[in-house]
């Protein structure tokens, strides 16, 4: 079976981390956790190199790992996960910089290697990662003395820009920061576009640079083509697919697409929730998805297509998100492995 391509333009990737950037005064990093929201740390890491972005983050010390494989000596690599029990060695060893979440995680880390850089989280309402204001203020003097490499916090709602959770979170980072001596960090995507208030000394993008929301200005990424298996005619109610989801209200001509679940296609976005495109003509998606393939209604074609395309210039990811009621990102790291990858500039 051939398997569907999945084409990741690396330009765009670039030109969405400098119109970030030339947003604000300030340094912008690049967050490639999940490897890279799906689309290929490695890669995507060296092309944001290039751009000049020296900054990055990750979630695990294993990603952070394989990034410095990819980048070699020279940029920052951010683990926000902290340094947990097992880590030391790769931290050590690949030279990463842990955001630490917590006393525990402090003493782990002087204690297992005194001197190597850190950073630190705090929690500023999101109740997710960081240190309360409780244990911050305790800690606070002797964490600032062994020189943090960022103090960073994270917006819950930034995606939200009028929500009042922003505005809170801003005071509690001030509060809990103003006065130190060391790079502060608050904005991802949301945050960048909220304004310099949200800026401090670094912004921190990840899903705008994928070309995902809340980065409305953002240029598409990936295009997604999936060839066709098999075409059939169906007689008017024949039913289509698993559990006979679908009743041919005439005669129809399906085509049967390889991609599936298992793909990233998730099963939300069966029967007249999405549509796919022969060139510029949409064609509904009929029948549940199932794990390796969907179903289309190519009808109102004039021929059976060899491809469909699934994302483009027609769709993005958060067309796909909202017609499965979820958001871009979880579109993105769904994306499978089982597609050919393309590069193009
Ligand atoms: C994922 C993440 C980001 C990037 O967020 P986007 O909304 O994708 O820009 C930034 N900071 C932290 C702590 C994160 O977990």
């Amino acid at each position: 079976m051939t398997t569907a391509t999945l084409t990741i333009d690396t330009g765009a990737i670039a030109r969405n981390w400098q119109s970030l950037d030339a947003r604000t005064e300030v340094e912008t990093g690049a967050v490639l956790k999940a490897n890279a929201y799906g689309l290929g740390a490695p890669v995507i890491a060296r092309v944001l190199a290039r751009a000049g972005c020296r900054s990055f983050f990750v979630a695990t010390a294993d990603e952070g790992a394989a990034l410095r494989a990819a980048l070699g000596q020279g940029p920052v690599i951010y683990v926000l996960s902290g340094h947990m029990n097992g880590d030391t060695g790769a931290i050590g060893e690949a030279r990463l910089t842990p955001v630490l979440n917590s006393v525990d995680q402090m003493l782990r880390h002087v204690e297992a290697l005194p001197g190597a850089p850190f950073g630190l989280q705090l929690n500023t309402g999101m109740n997710r990662l960081g240190m309360q204001a409780s244990e911050w203020s305790a800690l606070r003097d002797i964490a600032v003395a062994q020189r943090p490499a960022l103090i960073m916090s994270h917006l819950a709602c930034s995606d939200e820009p009028d929500h009042e959770m922003n505005a809170h979170q801003l005071r509690q980072f001030h509060e809990m920061t103003d006065g130190i001596d060391a790079p502060r960090s608050l904005a991802a995507t949301g945050g960048t576009l909220m304004g310099e208030d949200y800026h401090f000394d670094l912004c921190r993008p990840g899903v705008g640079l994928y070309g995902g929301l809340p980065f409305a200005d953002a240029e598409p990424v990936v295009t997604l083509d999936a060839p066709v298996i098999q075409v059939r005619d169906v007689a008017a109610g024949e039913p289509v697919g698993y559990s006979n989801s679908w009743i041919a209200p005439r005669a129809s001509r399906i085509a049967t697409v390889s991609g599936g679940y298992a793909d990233g296609l998730i099963r939300a976005l069966g029967s007249g929730k999405t549509q796919v495109y022969a060139g510029d003509t949409a064609l509904p998606v009929v029948g549940r998805v199932s794990m390796d393939l969907i179903t289309v209604d190519v009808t109102d074609l004039d021929h059976d297509p060899d491809h469909l395309q699934l994302l483009g210039p027609h769709q993005g990811v958060d067309d796909l998100a909202r017609a499965a009621d979820t958001i871009g990102y979880e579109i993105l790291t769904s994306l499978g492995h089982r597609y050919a990858r393309r590069y193009t500039e």
